[in-house]
């Protein structure tokens, strides 16, 4: 039978673990704080930020919130980060992203302080994850590798697969796959014979960003498939880059959307706000 892969169940275990760190921390004196920034009103924006908020709420960590207009400007955006740099009681930075177009996020991402940098974005913290050194992880991949684990499939000497090489996705999945002795392979948009390629994988992780990219003539039978895409389809209805109804009887293990991988970035960012606390 095709094991589903709980993100929800899994999340809010992690959630539960954080608020019991996050008492135990407050019971020595230390509190907790994320600085959240949204510039514009982009619905899903809005959305993933009152999210990451009531997860700040379950767990005891009191977010601020910043919200710019649209047509702010990238010197007032990298202003108020660098403000909250030196704000001792704000020990996490979050800017919402995508920033609108006249913003560079290269830009706003190397403004946050690496000790306060809780998306895991920033390129001290990439650096540090491709040398396999302590620092902060991106929520989305290492919630990857934590659903994984949670659901007691090894990814040690496992064919991977990651379709996608974003820098907030792709590219550090494959990193932390490496990191947990997986034989990783990235394809991306250049990629020749892509189904030769993704039907290899023992787990294979889509994060290419089209609705139901991967169909079960994608997969090998008994595959785990790992489905990082989120999108809405034409009737409203969340979906991920897999079709999850084509590939579930030949999958082994399959994450569905809603449901999968999303509470598991959530989790994560919870995670690293109390890491980053420890900074
Ligand atoms: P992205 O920046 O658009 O990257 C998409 C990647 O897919 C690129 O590397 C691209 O290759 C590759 N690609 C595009 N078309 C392809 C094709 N036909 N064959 C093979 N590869 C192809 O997207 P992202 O930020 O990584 O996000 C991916 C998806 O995950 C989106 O649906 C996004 O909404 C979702 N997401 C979900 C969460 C969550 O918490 N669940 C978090 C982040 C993102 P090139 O590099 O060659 O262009």
């Amino acid at each position: 039978m095709t094991q589903l892969i709980d993100g929800k169940k899994i999340a809010a275990q992690i959630k539960d673990e954080v608020k019991y760190d996050v008492d135990k921390l407050r019971s020595r004196g230390r509190e907790i704080c994320l600085a959240v920034i949204q510039v514009g009103h982009d619905p899903a924006s809005t959305v993933y930020v009152r999210n990451k908020k009531r997860a700040c709420a379950y767990v005891g960590i009191e977010s601020l919130s910043y919200e710019l207009d649209e047509s702010a400007s990238e010197e007032e955006l990298i202003g108020l980060v660098e403000k909250l740099n030196e704000n001792e009681k704000v020990t996490g930075i979050l800017v919402q992203l995508p920033l609108p177009k006249h913003m560079s996020e290269k830009k706003v991402i190397n403004a946050i302080s690496p000790n306060k940098d809780v998306d895991g974005f920033h390129p001290e913290s990439a650096g540090r994850m491709c040398r396999g050194e302590k620092g902060m992880l991106p929520c989305t991949p290492s919630g990857i590798v934590e659903l994984l684990k949670r659901s007691d499939i090894s990814i040690d000497g496992k064919e991977c697969v990651v379709v996608g090489r974003s820098n907030i996705v792709g590219k550090p999945a494959a990193l932390l796959l490496l990191r947990e002795n997986g034989t990783v392979t990235v394809a991306h948009s250049h990629t020749k014979n892509i189904k030769d390629i993704t039907k290899r994988a023992d787990i294979l992780v889509v994060a290419v960003g089209k609705p139901l990219f991967i169909t079960a003539d994608y997969i090998k039978e008994g595959a785990v498939v790992i489905d990082v895409g989120i999108h809405r389809d034409e009737e409203n209805h969340l979906c991920g880059d897999v079709d999850f109804e084509d590939v579930k009887e030949k999958a082994s293990a399959v994450t569905p959307v809603p449901g999968g991988v999303g509470p598991m970035t959530i989790a994560m960012l919870m995670r690293n706000c109390v890491a980053a606390s420890e900074k």
